[in-house]
C-alpha cells in the first residue's frame, strides 16, 4: 500500500487554532480527491498521511492535491517498521527499475527516541543504495533525494518531493464576496484570498439583454477555473443594466462608473450579509483606470459598511498577469466580451469625485429601490470540483430570499 505524506508549515504556527485548521485541510484534502482511491486522511506526528488504494490514480491525485492551499509539500511515499533493517528492505525493493546517477538521503526524525540519529540513517542507507545502484552520494544537487520520515510507529520513505501552494486551508478564515468581472485582475485577486484561507462566493454583474452573454459565459468559466482551488463555489449574476439606465439618465455622465461601482458594492454587500461572508473583494489596482484612483476609491468605499478588500492594489499588471497564467484564469479572460462597464461609459469618466457631488446625484436616484430590484433578479449558479460542469440542474436558486 501506498500513502501520500503531507506537510504543512504555517498552520503549525496558529496555536490553539491548530485542530481545527488540521481538520479543514484533511476534510479539502478528502474533498479533492474523491475518487482518486484516496482512503482515509490521518494526523501523524505533524503530518497528515493519505492510505491509498492499491489503484489509486497517483497523476490526478498529484494534481490535485497541489491545488490545495495550506500543503508546505507532499509526496508519494512507501511505510514500513519503524527499524533501520525494514527501512533498508523496503528501500530495496522500491529501487527495482529506478535509475539515477546521484542522490541523497535526507532523513527527519519526529520520534526522537528512535535508536539512531538522523545522520546515521543518512550514512546507512546512503550506502545501501549506493551499493545496489552505484549511484554516487551528491549533497549539493542530488538528482534524487531520498526522504525518510521516522515517526513513533512506522517510518515514510519517498523519491522526491512536490512543493505545495502554500498558505491556509480554504475555510479557516471565513467567507468573502468576490466582485468578479471578466477582466484580468478580479480571478487573481480571488486567488490570493482563496489562499489566505478565504472561501470565495462569487458575485457578477451582466447588462443582459441590452448586451449580449459574453461576460456572464466568462464568470461561469471563471467561477469554474477557481473552483478548483475550493471544491464548491456559488456564483451570483445580477443583471445590471436597469440601475445603469437610471444612473445614465439622471446623473453627470463623468460619474457614471463611481456610480455604477457603488451600487455594485452595494448589492455585492447585501449579497455578503445573506452569505454571512464579512468582506468584499475586487481586482482594482491603484491608478490602473480612471474609476481607481485614491479618491474614486474612497467615494466608492464610503457606500458599503463593510471592508473592500483589494489584494492586488500594489501590483502591477505584469505581476498579475503572470499570476492569472499560472492559475489557468488568463486564457478565459483575454476572450473578448462586453464588460457591463462599457454600458453607456462615458468619454471622460471622472477621475476624482467627492462625496459632495456623488451624494447630490444620488438623491435623484432611488437607492434602495434600485438596489432592491437588482436584488429581485439574481440568478445564482452553484459548481463542485471534482464534477465541475455546472449543468442547469445545478441552478441553486433564482431570485430575492435565497
Ligand atoms: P478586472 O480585470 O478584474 O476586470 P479592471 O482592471 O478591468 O479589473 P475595472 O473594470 O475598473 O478594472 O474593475 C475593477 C474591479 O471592479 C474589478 O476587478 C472587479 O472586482 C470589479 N468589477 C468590475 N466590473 C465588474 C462586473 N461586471 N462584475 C463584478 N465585478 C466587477
Ligand atoms: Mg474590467
Amino acid at each position: 500500500m501506498s500513502y501520500v505524506v503531507v506537510h504543512y508549515n504555517e498552520i503549525g504556527l496558529k496555536g490553539k487554532n491548530q485542530p481545527l485548521f488540521l481538520r479543514r485541510l484533511a476534510a479539502n484534502l478528502l474533498r479533492a480527491t474523491a475518487g482518486t482511491g484516496v482512503r482515509r486522511a490521518d494526523e501523524r506526528s505533524g503530518r497528515l498521511v493519505l492510505s491509498l488504494a492499491r489503484d489509486a490514480d497517483w497523476p490526478t491525485i498529484r494534481e490535485r492535491v497541489r491545488c490545495i492551499f495550506g500543503i508546505a509539500n507532499f509526496s508519494l511515499a512507501e511505510r514500513t517498521e519503524p527499524d533501520l533493517d525494514a527501512l533498508k528492505a523496503g528501500v530495496d525493493r522500491a529501487l527495482e527499475g529506478r535509475h539515477f546517477e546521484s542522490f541523497k538521503v535526507a532523513t527527519r526524525r519526529a520520534y526522537k527516541p528512535f535508536p539512531l540519529k538522523s545522520e546515521e540513517i543518512n550514512r546507512d542507507l546512503g550506502a545501501a543504495v549506493q551499493g545496489r545502484t552505484g549511484a554516487r552520494v551528491d549533497l549539493e544537487h542530488p538528482e534524487v533525494t531520498l526522504h525518510v520520515e521516522v515517526l513513533p510507529r512506522e517510518i515514510y520513505f519517498s523519491f522526491g518531493r512536490e512543493a505545495g501552494p502554500g498558505g491556509l486551508p480554504v475555510g479557516v478564515s471565513g467567507s468573502v464576496v468576490v466582485l468578479l468581472s471578466g477582466g484580468i485582475d478580479s480571478p487573481v485577486a480571488a486567488h490570493r484570498l482563496m489562499k489566505r484561507g478565504c472561501r470565495a462566493v462569487f458575485v457578477h454583474f451582466h447588462s443582459h439583454p441590452f448586451q449580449d452573454g459574453t461576460s456572464r459565459q466568462k464568470a461561469v468559466d471563471l467561477v469554474r477555473c477557481l473552483t478548483r482551488f475550493q471544491h464548491l463555489s456559488r456564483l451570483y449574476l445580477v443583471p445590471f443594466g436597469e440601475v445603469q439606465r437610471e444612473i445614465v439618465s439622471r446623473a453627470p455622465g463623468p460619474l457614471r462608473v463611481v456610480l455604477y461601482r457603488r451600487f455594485m458594492v452595494r448589492i455585492a454587500s447585501e449579497i455578503a450579509r445573506r452569505e454571512g461572508a464579512k468582506a468584499l473583494v475586487t481586482g482594482e489596482s491603484l491608478g490602473q483606470v480612471a474609476s481607481q484612483t485614491l479618491d474614486n476609491l474612497a467615494v466608492v468605499e464610503e457606500a458599503v459598511g463593510m471592508p473592500i478588500l483589494r489584494p492586488l492594489i500594489g501590483s502591477d499588471k505584469e505581476e498579475i498577469v503572470q499570476q492569472a497564467r499560472a492559475l489557468g484564469s488568463y486564457e478565459i479572460s483575454i476572450l473578448p466580451d462586453q464588460d457591463c462597464c462599457s454600458l453607456f461609459a462615458p468619454r471622460h469618466p471622472a477621475t476624482f469625485s467627492n462625496l459632495e457631488e456623488i451624494g447630490q446625484a444620488e438623491s435623484n436616484l432611488q437607492v434602495n429601490a434600485l438596489v432592491r430590484m437588482a436584488l429581485d433578479q439574481i440568478e445564482i449558479r452553484g459548481f463542485e470540483f471534482p464534477e465541475s460542469a455546472p449543468s442547469e440542474s445545478s441552478v441553486v436558486s433564482a431570485a430575492s430570499g435565497a
